[in-house]
């Protein structure tokens, strides 16, 4: 059955953020592909998330997305609610002891900048990961050397059922690219843990951190950031470069030839389009070197005509 987001939208608790029924995901996704909402949520801020879900029938699905940088939206759309952190998420700010709070919604990039502006170090790496605070906590968002477990203090959440939660590092779970804590949470902020730094020096390993990315990732492309997680031991660009796969296409969906663990839509892509190209790196890969590569990018919703994703 198709998304009905206008029939959903009645079923739904009042709220004071916004609700849109058929919402085009596209348009804010890194790939600038994918189907829509069939509901998209932006809570006006933590209560009113918090209500929403506690009033919210238990059959309705709850996905939430960040700045959806590392995020496959399939053609069909996404059944239920996507929930979308806004403004009300926004806050940051400097707590005793160079730590810093910050809202789910904030760009890690943002809180890379204002780590600097205060001189707080170990918060560097942030500027290499183009997500939101919310998408750091679920992927252990991590870059040159250091990753989101090194630095967090304590994460707040909404349940699906509406209660607010406090998780400590060690409630995380943390592991490489991943977060253990449960799959229903809805990261509403962080307190991340820096250390006292010289701003001059903050700013060169940011310069550093800008200028290696520029001249490795397709930064300015459409891509979801790497596809696979490094397995044990090797790197999954190697291997895909092994199978012979830099460059290869199917439709408009390409391997980056700059890095090719990365997915690019040339334009046109659909969903199906990337998705089937990863498939077949992960059957060639498989036959090339014997390991069978696991996705990083989340993918969400359904294919095209609503059957069962693949
Ligand atoms: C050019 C490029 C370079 C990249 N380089 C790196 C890199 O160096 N290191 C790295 O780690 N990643 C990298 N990425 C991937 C991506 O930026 C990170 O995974 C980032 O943490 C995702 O954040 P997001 O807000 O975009 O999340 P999304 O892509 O929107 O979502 C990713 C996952 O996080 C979940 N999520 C998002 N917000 C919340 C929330 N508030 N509560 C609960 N779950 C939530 C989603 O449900 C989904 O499962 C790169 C991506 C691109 C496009």
């Amino acid at each position: 059955m198709g998304l009905d987001g206008e029939r959903l939208i009645a079923r739904l608790p009042a709220v004071r953020g916004r609700l849109e029924p058929e919402f085009k995901l596209a348009d804010i996704t890194w790939f600038r592909t994918g189907g829509p909402a069939e509901i998209l949520f932006a809570p006006a801020d933590e209560d009113d998330l918090a209500e929403f879900l506690a009033g919210l029938p238990g059959d309705v699905p709850v996905s939430v997305i960040g700045i959806a940088s590392n995020l496959l939206v399939r053609d069909g759309g996404v059944p239920g609610v996507v929930v979308r952190l806004g403004r009300g998420f926004g806050a940051i700010a400097v707590e005793e002891g160079f730590r810093i709070r910050a809202g789910a919604a904030v760009p890690d990039v943002r809180v890379a900048r204002f780590a600097l502006d205060h001189g707080i170090a170990k918060l560097t790496f942030l500027r290499g990961i183009p997500g939101s605070i919310g998408g750091a906590l679920r992927m252990n968002g991590g870059a040159y050397g250091r990753e989101t477990r090194d630095v967090l203090v304590e994460a707040g959440a909404v349940d699906r059922k509406g209660n607010k939660r406090v998780l400590s590092n060690a409630d995380m779970q943390f592991a490489y690219r991943h977060c253990g804590a449960p799959d229903d949470l809805i990261f509403t902020e962080a307190l991340l843990a820096g250390e006292a730094g010289d701003a001059a020096e903050i700013e060169r390993e940011m310069h550093d951190i800008t200028t290696a990315r520029e001249a490795t990732q397709p930064v300015k492309s459409r891509t979801g950031g790497s596809t696979f997680k490094n397995p044990d031991g090797a790197k999954a660009w190697e291997l895909i470069d092994k199978a012979g796969l830099r460059g290869f296409a199917v439709g408009r969906a390409r391997v980056s030839e700059m890095h090719c663990n990365f997915l690019i839509n040339e334009g046109g892509a659909s969903a199906a389009d990337l998705e089937e190209l990863g498939e077949t790196i992960r059957r060639r890969v498989m036959e090339t070197s014997g390991v069978m590569l696991e996705w990083e990018i989340k993918r969400i919703g359904v294919p095209a005509g609503g059957g069962a994703a693949p």
